[in-house]
């Protein structure tokens, strides 16, 4: 048997994702019946949710909203006319034995995601997002399925990426980029464990050089980022040894069995005119106005990918400490506000050793998101230029920022109030130098006898006598020229 390392070697795995996401809407994509996580079974319905004989659906605007924001995010196509379609399928989680979605005619089209890939971003097309309501729930116990139909009618969208990821790591970075960005528009929680952000995961390989496309499969329903990249990983060395081994990849849907680590063939792929899509009769034509778009493009705010690119590229942050600072919108927004109230462009990456270490670790220690943070951006800039101008030594400055934090006072006037300014005046410190080297006779000898590790003892006198406070680079200074080494 080849060993998968050459035929990767020989074969490129090629993914294309589509990912569902749920919009925070506070009630169903076409009827006013509530959206709440972990109601009780059945409790968030109503006769268009039943689909019962006579009911009508009607669009929820709010959720035409949250879409629009993801596609000018994503520098798609709008389209100021796009249409509801009718796909239908017989499933027992969705009464009416159609979907309703977008088809022909979806909202978005061409857009694009920027995927953060170690410390660059690799841009991959999105060939559509389009609106559609979800399913039910079923659940299986014994012999018996339980139907809630809660999530029934809940909206969506669906983000279809053109096959253009190469690899599971990106497959993952991918779906990593999109939550970041679902969230930071504040359009979805996108909390995967309650299935807010899914993915159907398209595998297919071909020879390298090649340019047609290999025959896909399809995984479904993938709902974390390890899974993803388990799942793609699994599948492309499955299709990997079949190939090696004479056959030939199937076109079929796969169900994906995280405890298992495999998967399982589901269904042979169905084709677009198995669903008999055709435009739903009761939806009127979706139109987006001017005013609408030019609220949304006004509005949006910067972007993720694009503050991580000017985080290293115009504050010099390592790629990692870019990407802790995107992990959310108001962790970024914090930096930008010390960094502004700070006013020193090349102070950027000591603010944000700041915020990575002090400021994280505090508030995970109280158990406090950066939104909660008693500490607010102009304080700890504040305390960033009292250690920079020399007014406090790093090591004060760490215990003046813990005090800050707990009691919510400014650092000013903590320094001022414990007297822990540094001594950075040349004749005090020469007299406490003085001092020392008159009492440490005997280490003063030593050291100019070429015992060179004695020069700590000497800086260790000196902070002693001044209870921390003396200027170390001033205090190295004078002790070498008094030592005479
Ligand atoms: P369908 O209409 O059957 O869902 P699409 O053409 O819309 O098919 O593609 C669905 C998804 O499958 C997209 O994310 C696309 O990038 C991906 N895809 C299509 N062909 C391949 C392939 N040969 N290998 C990997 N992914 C593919
Ligand atoms: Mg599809």
């Amino acid at each position: 048997m080849t060993e998968l390392a050459e035929l990767l070697e020989l074969w490129e795995p090629v993914i294309g994702l589509e990912v569902h996401v749920q919009l925070a809407t506070r009630s169903k994509a076409f009827s006013p019946a509530g959206v709440v996580f972990g109601a009780p079974p059945n409790s968030l319905v109503d006769p268009t949710v039943l689909g019962l004989p006579g009911s009508l659906p009607v669009f929820n605007q709010a959720a035409l909203a949250l879409a629009l924001k993801l596609g000018v995010a994503t520098g798609s196509q709008i389209r100021a006319k796009s249409r509801f379609a009718r796909k239908h399928y017989f499933y027992p989680d969705q009464p009416k034995n159609y979907q309703i979605s977008q088809y022909d005619e979806p909202l978005c089209e061409n857009g694009h995601l920027d995927v953060i890939i170690g410390g660059a971003v690799k841009r991959i097309k999105l060939t559509r997002i389009h609106l559609e309501e979800d399913a039910g729930k079923l659940t299986h116990v014994g012999a018996m399925s339980h139907v809630d139909l809660n999530r029934s009618g809940v909206p969506l969208v669906e983000v279809v990426s053109a096959p253009e990821l190469t690899s599971s790591e990106e497959a993952a970075e991918f779906m990593r980029s999109l939550h970041r960005l679902v969230r930071w528009l504040e359009i979805s929680e996108a909390d995967m464990e309650k299935g807010q952000l899914r993915c159907d995961a398209n595998v297919s390989v071909r020879l390298r050089g090649e340019d047609r496309l290999g025959t896909r499969t399809e995984l479904k329903n993938i709902n974390s980022f390890r899974f993803v990249q388990n799942a793609i990983d699994h599948e492309i060395a499955r299709q990997l040894r079949l190939i090696d081994g004479g056959g030939r990849v199937e076109r079929e849907t796969r169900l994906w069995d995280a405890d298992a680590g495999q998967s399982a063939p589901m269904r042979s792929k169905e084709e677009a005119n198995d669903y008999r899509y055709f435009p739903d009769p009761d939806l009127p034509v979706l139109v987006v106005d001017g005013p609408t778009m030019g609220g949304i493009l006004r509005a949006q705010p910067e972007l993720p990918a694009a503050r991580f690119q000017r985080y290293q590229e115009d504050i010099g942050l390592s790629a990692d400490d870019a990407r802790t600072m995107i992990g959310e919108r108001a962790l970024a927004e914090y930096f930008d506000a010390t960094c502004k109230a700070h006013g020193m462009l090349k102070s950027g990456r000591t603010i944000a050793n700041w915020i990575l270490t002090e400021l994280l670790g505090a508030l995970n220690k109280a158990g406090k998101g950066i939104a909660e943070s008693p500490m607010p951006p102009e304080r700890l800039a504040a305390l960033v230029r009292l250690v920079e101008d020399g007014t406090i030594s790093g090591k004060i400055g760490k215990e003046v920022f813990e005090e800050a934090f707990a009691k919510g006072e400014e650092p000013g006037a903590i320094v001022e109030r414990r007297g822990v300014q540094q001594i950075s005046d040349e004749a005090t410190l020469a007299a406490v130098v003085e001092e020392v080297v008159a009492a440490s006779p005997k280490q003063t000898a030593e050291y100019q006898g070429g015992k060179d590790s004695l020069f700590g003892y000497f800086v260790g006198q000196v902070m002693k006598k001044t209870q921390g406070r003396a200027n170390p680079v001033i205090t190295t200074d004078l002790l070498k020229k008094r030592l005479g080494r």
